[in-house]
């Protein structure tokens, strides 16, 4: 037994998104059934679409940045009730046995862990995401929506924002560091709020000037565009960390010029085609080049109370079911501010 709910799905490699319907399990005695309120477009949802990073399971209903409310709990839950409100990201499942499940990394799962879409759940059902109106997830990768936090503004923490907090946290953003955040995105404009949060002095830096006001609004210190060349001769030796969410490649070793001695440059940005840098441009000042993928359950639920505490939520426009594949367009454009959340009410209806 299953319930139907309606989504929109992706029927082929590339193809315009459309309405459809699809099967929800039954619940089992660790699940939550989520009544989907909002759910963010992901650059991520347009990459795995397009088969930008290699072959995916269709038809596809994409969406890892869910938020809503739980309308019903399995036998055994006891962390939920009826009514709270709720958040699902990048996995809905990992084994919880090895090392990086019980380290709280549950990205890294040894088994490989469940995408919330384009992945097979261990059951061997093929997963399907947030563009829908409801949801069922196992307990353990739900997470808490603090009140004080629009369901709206609060969907897209459930990736943008753990993809940004996390590297941020571990790489010190923070009183005294300087930060460059490369493109403002999705990502890119997350990472400007919660390091501004964080203590840290930020720079933004886009393609062009268009975004320069939203940019210092957001809390950056400065704004450079990266179309000027000059921009990395006047930043040259300046930042601790730059977070590259650029979508498409860059020159690695212009970003890395920017780097302090002993500076990183961690790369969230995942492009289908590869990138490349110069020995030489890590070598002299011992930089370090780095990436960093979403981050586990426990983080994600710190990323949400540190958004409630400091009042972050993203800035958001919201569309209706029938504006999602303009919205792909827009957001393969750069032309997004800064993030596009589905109304699910419209899904269907
Ligand atoms: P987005 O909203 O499209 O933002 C990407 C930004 O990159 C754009 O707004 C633009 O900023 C800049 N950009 C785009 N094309 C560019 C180009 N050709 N050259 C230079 N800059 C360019 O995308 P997003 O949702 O933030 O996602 C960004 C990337 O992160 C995607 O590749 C996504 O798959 C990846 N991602 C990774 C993780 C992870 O776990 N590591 C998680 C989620 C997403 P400006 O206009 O300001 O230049
Ligand atoms: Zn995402």
């Amino acid at each position: 037994m299953t319930t139907t709910t309606h989504a929109i799905a992706a029927p082929s490699p590339g193809a315009a998104l459309s309405p459809t319907t699809i099967e929800r399990r039954d619940l089992r005695p660790d699940d939550v059934l989520i009544d989907i309120a909002y759910a963010g477009i992901c650059h991520s949802d347009i990459h795995q679409v397009k088969e930008d990073w290699g072959s995916a399971i269709f038809p596809m209903v994409p969406g890892h940045e869910i938020a809503g409310v739980v309308a019903a709990v399995g036998s055994d839950v006891t962390k939920y009730q009826v009514g709270d409100r709720v958040g699902v990201g990048c996995m809905v499942d990992s084994c919880g046995e090895c090392e990086y499940c019980l380290a709280g990394t549950e990205q890294f799962c040894l088994k490989g862990n469940i995408q919330t879409y384009n992945g097979v759940g261990f059951d061997g059902e093929n997963t399907y995401g947030g563009y829908s109106r409801q949801i069922v997830v196992k307990d353990g990768f739900v997470c808490r929506i603090p009140e004080g936090i629009g369901l709206d503004v609060a969907a897209p923490l459930l990736c943008a924002g753990i993809t940004t907090y996390s590297p941020l946290n571990r790489w010190g953003a923070g009183p005294g560091k300087k930060v460059a955040v490369v493109g403002l995105g999705g990502l890119g404009h997350m990472a400007v709020k919660i390091a501004v949060a964080m203590g840290a002095d930020v720079t933004v830096l886009s393609q062009s000037l268009k975004k320069q006001e939203d940019g210092l609004k957001l809390g950056a210190k400065d704004y450079f565009a990266t179309g000027d060349a000059s921009t990395f001769q006047t930043l040259r030796g300046r930042f601790d960390l730059i977070l590259n969410t650029v979508s498409a490649t860059l020159p690695v070793d212009s970003y890395l010029g920017m780097l302090r001695v002993g500076g990183a440059m961690v790369n969230v940005g995942a492009p289908g085609e590869p990138l490349s840098y110069n020995a030489f441009s890590l070598l002299g000042g011992n930089k370090v080049l780095a990436g960093s993928m979403i981050g586990g359950i426990a983080e994600t639920q710190e990323m949400l109370d540190f958004c409630a505490e400091h009042g972050i939520g993203a800035e958001i426009e919201t569309i209706s079911a029938d504006q999602v594949n303009v919205a792909y367009d827009r957001v393969e454009n750069s032309d997004v501010r800064y993030r596009f959340v589905i109304d699910a009410a419209t899904i269907g209806a």
